[in-house]
């Protein structure tokens, strides 16, 4: 039986994986069949600490990964197909195995949600990006599309502010989602305007963006606008589709979690964004798969101290 499966292998992952590796409690890590999480989507990285010249989102996790690995951690680039944390020990399933754990780290991450629309995936990290604070610096005086209308799209065009020469918010009604007090900033704006009643079609460019191509919602008309770059802010989806009906899921599919590492099943804890939709950055998920991992020892330490005490009655 393991001591402590950990499924997930993104920054919050990895980290649980290094702490538990090295309070010798040798992590089996199911990292999904594409691991790394998010950050294997990006390319440079210059927010996280420790890489003053940056360093790219791929290569970051491969870094972690090995880090992991050196103190011990196994890891398996399976995807987990279903949990059973009814039973003692808990369950863990993939198409091929089943798992048997003391205790298990939730770790899955969540998806931003994209358009779908031609040129959209191509031009990833080639100025389609769904991550401002990751990716707005590279559009120092460019200009800049933000699609959607919620807080989050709202926090980003905001913050792109800072870079662009103009920041152009894609909206498919003509009234915002966002909380009154970043539209009346959104609106005030100097830097922003606003397409309304509009979604983008496609995204133009060869080798990175370079317009739009926008349908109007209400007449149909399709018309194409120049930019350098679409930030996507349409929400994200946790990956928690296995664990419905297995742990508290709050209305939008986040693991629910009363202190940010324990859930509504005792042995099992969580890490990063698939709890976290407030902060979602690489540094926030490592620090929570640390939190995870020191709380699963503290848990194995508290129930094998009980374990010994009823075998000496
Ligand atoms: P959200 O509130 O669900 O907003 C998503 C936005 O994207 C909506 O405006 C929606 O349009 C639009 N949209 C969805 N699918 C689309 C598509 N396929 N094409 C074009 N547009 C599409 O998501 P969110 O902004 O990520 O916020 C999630 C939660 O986190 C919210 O509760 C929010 O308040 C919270 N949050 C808070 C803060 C903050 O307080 N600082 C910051 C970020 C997020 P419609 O409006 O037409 O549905």
């Amino acid at each position: 039986m393991e001591r402590v499966i950990i499924i997930g292998s993104g920054p919050a992952g990895l980290t649980a994986a290094v702490y538990a590796a090295r309070a010798n409690l040798q992590p089996l890590v199911l990292a999904g069949g594409l691991y790394g999480g998010q950050l294997m989507l990006t390319t440079d990285v210059e927010n996280y600490p420790g890489f003053p010249e940056g360093i790219l989102g791929p290569e970051l996790m491969i870094k972690f990964r090995e880090q992991a690995e050196r103190f011990g951690a196994r890891i398996e680039n399976v995807d987990v197909s279903s949990v059973d944390f009814t039973k003692r020990p808990l369950v863990v399933r993939t198409d091929d195995a089943e798992f048997e754990a003391k205790t298990v780290i939730v770790a899955t991450g969540a998806s931003a949600r994209w358009l779908d629309v031609p040129g959209e995936e191509k031009l990833r990290g080639r100025g389609v990006s769904s991550c401002a604070t990751c990716d707005g610096a590279f559009f120092r005086d460019k200009r800049i599309a933000v699609v959607g209308g919620g807080d989050s799209a709202m926090e980003e065009a905001l913050f792109l502010t800072r870079f662009g020469s103009r920041v152009t918010v894609i909206h498919r009604r003509d009234r915002l989602r966002a909380s009154k007090i970043m539209v009346d900033r959104a609106l005030a704006h100097p830097k922003m305007d606003f397409i309304w009643n509009a979604v983008v079609e496609a995204v133009l460019g060869e080798t990175h963006v370079t317009g739009l191509r926008i349908a109007n919602v209400l007449d149909g008309t399709t018309y194409d606008i120049e930019t350098d770059a679409m930030f996507v802010a349409i929400g994200h989806t946790p990956n928690t589709a296995v664990f419905t009906g297995q742990l508290d899921l709050d209305e939008r599919g986040y693991v629910v979690s009363p202190d940010g590492t324990s859930t509504n099943v005792e042995g099992v804890f969580v890490a990063g964004d698939v709890n976290d939709h407030r902060y979602r950055q690489a540094i926030t998920a490592a620090g929570a798969g640390c939190r995870a991992a020191m709380d699963v020892e503290k848990y194995l330490e508290a129930q094998e101290f009980k374990v010994d005490s009823l075998a000496r009655l």
